[in-house]
């Protein structure tokens, strides 16, 4: 374990998080320790746990076992909305009846946060994400990327320094799916939040990750950035996803 950083640092430790559905077990012993300001990637294959971690960081499913801590507090067992996290999912899940800054302003009001304070982040949101050009508009009336990049928008407005973002990509196109992917590089350098994103592409773990942690079972197989994990793959599994050369 790294003990060069303070704990104060740690932005999301998760120790022993164990999750079964019945008696199927999907999560075995998952120990993650994210600082403030990383770029981590859950990558693995479909099944291989990555939405069920998330879900549990997020508080949208209970643990069957083991703790996650949010800036040093135990969040174990609040509420999804009092974790202070911004999440974003592969499907836009955009409200149809509403405009874009509609959208945006949801959750903000529902907060019960003052007007102008709700326009100023969907201000400052719309220009880091280019969507000022549509705020008027239906979901309906968007492309698919203008719709992801809307998504993303509804985390922004959150104000808050922990993201989770499960492949908010994967429905996109190859061209636009590059082009995003930028984009929430950029983002991310912005803003310098915590960022847990799921993806089972290798080519988007490698490009956006400064660690990733690769899952196969519900077992971490391994947890380390994207050159060790290239160059030192600590099993034949790992080599094999990553495509290290052999
Ligand atoms: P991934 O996101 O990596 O594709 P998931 O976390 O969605 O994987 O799922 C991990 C495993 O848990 C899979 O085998 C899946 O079938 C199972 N699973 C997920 N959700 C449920 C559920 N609600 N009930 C039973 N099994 C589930
Ligand atoms: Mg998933």
């Amino acid at each position: 374990m790294d003990q060069t950083h303070h704990a104060s640092e740690t932005s999301l430790s998760i120790k022993g998080l164990q999750l079964s559905f019945g008696a199927v077990q999907v999560l075995n012993d998952v120990n993650m320790d994210i600082r403030q300001g990383e770029f981590i990637v859950l990558l693995g294959g479909s099944g291989s746990g990555k939405s069920t971690i998330l879900n549990c960081i997020a508080g949208l499913l209970d643990v069957t076992d083991g703790q996650i801590f949010i800036n040093g507090k135990n969040v174990t067992w609040d509420e999804p909305k009092d974790r202070g996290i911004g999440m974003v999912f592969q499907s836009y899940a955009l409200y149809p009846q509403m405009s874009v800054r509609g959208n945006l302003a949801f959750g903000l009001k529902n907060a019960r946060l003052p007007r102008d304070e709700i326009a100023k982040r969907i201000d400052r949101a719309a220009g880091i994400l280019q969507i000022g050009d549509y705020l008027d508009r239906r979901p309906a009336a968007l492309s698919g990327g203008q719709r992801q990049r809307v998504a993303i928008g509804r985390a922004l407005v959150r104000d808050v320094d922990l993201f989770l973002f499960d492949e908010p990509l994967s429905n996109l196109d190859a061209k636009l799916r590059a082009e995003l992917r930028v984009e929430i590089k950029r983002l991310h350098e912005t803003l310098g939040n915590t960022m847990v994103y799921v993806t089972h592409d290798q080519i988007e773990a490698m490009t956006l990750a400064d660690r990733i942690a690769l899952l196969r079972d519900g077992v971490i197989q391994q947890f380390a950035s994207p050159g060790e994990i290239y160059r030192k793959p600590v099993n034949l599994y790992v080599a094999g996803f990553i495509g290290s050369p052999s």
